[in-house]
């Protein structure tokens, strides 16, 4: 029939939960360890400061500041809490807080700027800002109602309500299993950011998924790392959701570095580190730099995000013999997880493969032209259907009819194929979307910046190869007849106004951007073009 089904089922422990009363927050907290354990068992610590949090100590602030979100601040279940911070003790709190008492989540990269910020709290409508002290000038423009993280000059903060609430019962209905959870933002296949609606039953079943790949590859004993961001679907899934319901530790890291990677490794015997590609390659670059890090607690690292190369798969495991590398691949559109290695073995032999896919999930792949489903070993758009698909982008809905098919199939913008045993080999990204170190980037948010220079009349932006980050955004751009624009001043323009991982890294002039008939920039047209030219520096 064309369609590709997990190999795996889940028997009835593992099953996902089909009664309709259940949210999020009451089912994560319901995989808390019993108080005996809760007590003592550590759920996170801060790699920073080495503060450790244990699961009791979660559980109550979670309550906490619930309570105090409620009853205090007089949150209420549909209303938009946007969240913007580097990662922290709190985050996961602040989530599992809002969550309980039904309002929706929205987080942000606490690197954008106040245009991106401002912008995606207008989309959201959100009616609470949680914001870390040092962010919170980006969020003044929107007037929102701001609630610090940390205690800062008396003003009111989580810390504060997580210390001084109790628990009062909240009266209102619970949310149910197809409430909205979250609105996540991503440029999906096609134009600028927007607002993904992920409901409590698409955690649910996430989180379900992300316990059994715990148990199937054995690592309910393992420490994590942590520097994936929490406001992306891969660290608020994996580190803010899933792994608090197996039991484990978490070390958190505010944010990423490499140095404090191998120092956190080394003083927490970290084992088990879910990475994207560009900490993959630094450790294989790796050497030493001076000091040496005992880093032989280690026995996994995962990768996921973007796409890792064969060559530094082969050198990972030439210079790490005992340390297990698998990759994953997934997407905001559906929750995060997608597939999954159940062993070393089967990475091993498949390196250039993302795995296959979870338990619930079914995929298609379809021809571009024709539209039929392909057998395997053929190239096409990944298409999927899973309990972890979002609702669709909120209050667009061009674009959620553009990302699904009649018959609820969501079109990933991936080109892939499998091979006859059910792995998925990612090939390229047919959407326009790039990614910078796992980052998004979507052209169209810059190529509007772009047009918005009086002395460009045209501009495209495209992803070009980069070995220490994936890809980087490079423009076209068509001067005005009379401009002496240069290469800086292009560059100078946009990077005031984005985020450090949404730069423009090089630009390149142009006489006219490819186009269709339909107006449409031909993308392909200069990514190829791109790659037989010498950019100007
Ligand atoms: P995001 O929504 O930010 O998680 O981005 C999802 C996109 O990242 C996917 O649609 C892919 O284009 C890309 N991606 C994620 N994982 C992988 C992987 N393992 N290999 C190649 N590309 C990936």
């Amino acid at each position: 029939t064309g369609i590709y089904h997990s190999l795996v089922q889940l028997n009835e422990h593992q099953k996902i939960p089909s009664h309709p009363n259940l949210d999020i927050a009451t089912y994560v907290l319901s995989h808390f360890p019993p108080p005996d354990k809760a007590e003592k068992q550590v759920a996170y610590i801060d790699s920073t400061t080495g503060r450790r949090l244990t699961y009791a100590q979660l559980h109550r602030s979670i309550t906490s500041l619930a309570s105090g979100l409620y009853h205090g601040l007089g949150l209420r279940k549909g209303d938009v809490v946007f969240i913007l911070s580097p990662n922290s003790l709190l985050y996961p709190i602040i989530c599992l807080a809002a969550l309980h008492i039904g309002a929706i989540i929205t987080t942000a990269n606490p690197l954008n700027t106040e245009r991106e910020i401002v912008k995606q709290v207008r989309d959201s409508r959100a009616t609470l800002a949680i914001s870390a002290p040092e962010e919170t000038h980006k969020l003044l423009p929107t007037r929102v109602p701001i609630l610090l993280t940390a205690k800062k000059d008396g003003q009111l903060s989580v810390e504060e309500l997580i210390e001084n609430c109790e628990y009062i019962e909240i009266p209102e209905a619970k949310p149910t299993q197809s409430d909205v959870a979250a609105i996540l933002y991503s440029s999906g296949t096609t134009g600028t950011s927007k607002g993904v609606v992920l409901t409590h039953s698409n955690f649910i079943s996430v989180v379900t998924l992300l316990k059994w790949s715990v148990d199937v590859t054995n690592a309910r004993k393992d420490i994590f790392l942590c520097f994936i961001p929490i406001f992306h679907i891969y660290g608020l899934a994996f580190f803010g959701l899933g792994l608090v319901c197996t039991g484990n530790t978490i070390v958190l890291m505010k944010k990423y570095d490499f140095q404090e990677m191998l120092e956190a490794i080394e003083k927490h015997k970290v084992s088990n580190i879910p990475a994207v590609p560009s900490v993959i390659l630094g450790l294989v670059k790796y050497n030493g730099g001076g000091r040496h890090y005992d880093l032989s607690s280690l026995r996994r690292v995962g990768s996921g995000a973007a796409p890792l190369s064969k060559e530094v798969i082969g050198k990972f495991r030439m210079k790490f013999p005992r340390v297990e590398l698998r990759s994953g691949y997934g997407l905001t559109e559906s929750c995060g997880a997608t597939t999954l290695f159940s062993s070393d073995e089967e990475a091993e032999a498949r390196p250039a493969s993302s795995a296959r896919l979870l338990p619930c999930f079914k995929a298609k792949v379809v021809d571009f032209e024709t539209g039929l489903a392909l057998p395997p070993y053929k190239e096409g758009e990944l298409w999927l259907k899973s309990p972890t698909v979002m609702k669709g982008y909120l209050g667009n809905e061009e674009a959620t009819a553009a990302s699904f098919d009649s018959e609820g199939w969501l079109k990933t913008g991936d080109l892939c194929y499998f091979d006859d045993e059910g792995y998925v080999y990612i090939v390229d990204r047919i959407k326009e979307l790039i990614k910078h170190n796992g980052y998004q980037v979507a052209p169209a948010e810059l190529e509007a910046i772009l047009l918005g220079h009086p002395h460009i009349l045209d501009a495209a932006v495209i992803p070009m190869e980069d070995e220490a980050a994936g890809q980087i955004p490079v423009a076209y751009v068509v001067r005005a007849d009379d401009a002496k624009l240069t290469e800086d001043q292009v560059i100078q323009f946009v990077n005031n106004k984005v985020a450090p991982y949404k730069k423009i890294r090089r630009v390149s002039f142009i006489s006219a951007i490819p186009r269709s008939a339909a107006g449409k920039i031909l993308r392909r047209d200069l990514i190829s073009q791109s790659k037989h030219q010498m950019f100007s520096k």
